[in-house]
This record gives C-alpha cells, sequence and structure tokens, in this order.
C-alpha cells in the first residue's frame, strides 16, 4: 500500500536506457510509475528513456510497447507528467505526447518546484565542447533532415536508429572524460539566461550536486545518475531535496 503523502513532491529522473537487456529496470520503472510516482504533483524524465534511439511514434521495439503503458496508466491517474528530449529520443514529438500523456517540454526548461525557479535540461547541450556530438546534433535538428527521416519505411529507420547506438560509443569511446562533460562556461550562461540559481540535468552520468560560478553569484547544478547502476531519482518537496535509488524510494513507500 502507498503511504499518502501530504506535502507535494516532484520527481526528476534521466537516463533510463529501458532495454530488454535490463529487465529489472524495466520493472522498477514499471513499479515505480504504477505506485507511489502516482501520489507525486509532477513527474519529470530528463531524456534518454529507451536504450535505442527513438525511431518515431510508430517505433515499437520491446519493450517500448510496455514503456508507453507503464506511462500513459500513470498519466492517467493523476500526477502531471512531463518528458524532455534526451540525446537518445530526439525525434520525440507531439506524437508521443498524444500517446502517453507526457508533455514534450522544451530542451531548455524553466519550471518551479517547490516554489523555487529551477532550469531543467538533459544535458548533452552544455557538453559544448564536444563539438562532433554538437554538429550530429544540429544535423539530426535540422527540420528537412527530421522530415526526411520520419517519411522513411518504418524499418529503414529502425536500422539506421539502431546502427547509430554502436557508432556513438564507439565515438564517445574515444573521446576524453572532458570532452564529454558539460562545459563550465555553458553552464554559467545557460543559468544565467534563464535567471536562475539552480540547474538539474541528466546525460553525463556523474551524479552529484555541483557549484557554479555565476554572474550573481554560486548556484547549484544537480547532475542525476543513470540507470545502468542502481538507478537514481531526485525527489523534491518543500522540506528537502533528496537524490536516491529507485528502490529506497519504493521500500520508503512500502511499494516493494
Ligand atoms: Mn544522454
Amino acid at each position: 500500500m502507498n503511504t499518502p503523502r501530504s506535502a507535494a513532491e516532484t520527481i526528476f529522473f534521466s537516463d533510463l536506457h529501458l532495454s530488454p537487456v535490463r529487465p529489472g529496470k524495466l520493472r522498477l520503472f514499471q513499479r515505480l510509475l504504477q505506485g507511489p510516482a502516482r501520489q507525486a504533483e509532477s513527474l519529470y524524465l530528463l531524456g534518454d528513456l529507451f536504450e535505442q534511439f527513438w525511431a518515431g511514434n510508430d517505433d515499437r521495439t520491446p519493450p517500448n510497447g510496455e514503456i508507453l503503458a507503464a506511462m500513459k496508466d500513470c498519466a492517467d491517474a493523476g500526477p502531471k507528467c512531463h518528458i524532455l528530449r534526451g540525446n537518445r529520443d530526439l525525434m520525440l514529438d507531439a506524437g508521443f505526447t498524444a500517446q502517453t500523456g507526457w508533455q514534450l517540454r522544451p530542451d531548455k526548461c524553466v519550471i518551479q518546484v517547490c516554489g523555487e525557479k529551477v532550469l531543467i535540461m538533459h544535458g548533452d547541450l552544455l557538453c559544448t565542447r564536444d563539438t562532433g556530438y554538437q554538429a550530429f546534433r544540429s544535423f539530426m535538428e535540422n527540420r528537412c533532415i527530421r522530415r526526411l527521416y520520419l517519411a522513411l519505411p518504418y524499418f529503414v529507420r529502425i536500422l539506421l536508429s539502431h546502427g547509430l547506438r554502436p557508432l556513438m560509443r564507439r565515438s564517445a569511446a574515444g573521446k576524453s572524460p572532458e570532452i564529454i562533460d558539460v562545459e563550465p562556461g555553458a553552464v554559467g550562461r545557460e543559468m544565467d539566461l534563464a535567471g536562475v540559481t539552480r540547474l538539474i540535468h541528466g546525460h553525463t552520468h556523474r551524479p552529484g550536486t555541483f557549484p557554479v560560478e555565476l554572474a550573481s553569484g554560486t548556484g547549484s547544478r544537480v547532475v542525476l545518475g543513470d540507470w545502468y547502476g542502481d538507478g537514481q531519482i531526485l525527489v523534491c518537496n518543500q522540506a528537502q531535496w533528496r537524490l536516491m535509488t529507485i528502490e529506497e524510494y519504493l521500500r520508503e513507500h512500502a511499494a516493494i
């Protein structure tokens, strides 16, 4: 049974990389969305939901059917559900919102979390030293390229999307850790531009809370961990902000 909560809670998660290779993580995702997450006020998924690149609204590569069903059930049950695009889900569009009820939000999004103005992003746009990746992203974002890609037959899109994964892994393996991490100057610029002192993102797989030099003083950057390991979420209410594992959260709410 779920513990009822009086305080409004916002839950963030990122870099789930759900795949048939890790069925345990899919089960945790389902348990989270079927259980205590339904009592939260808002859920924010900050990108990279799938391990494989999302090939478009008809992509039913397993376990996508189960993922989408769990998301729809949760959104129908009450919490406001939001999703940002990660580098694995650049092709997400309004069709995904229609299928799941999860609102697709802009790549750079300023929201209120327990009365505080916060910037949320996937994180890839902050890795400005990785010029190869940024060029790839700009190419994929080109309106003509997107239209052309989405007009391809299903099997061609699947072949291309699934081919991108090993290609990106090889490309990332040849890059130094600094190149594939966020660039501090880019972080400060985005936060100053948004007028916030707190940023939440994922993507780098280096969880923690880090100080950021801002024009107005020192801010902080909260980085969510990926679900390759324990699987991490950020749970925020008026009293506290906590980075915790999904299992810790489920146990706390007696859902496992
Ligand atoms: Mn990513």
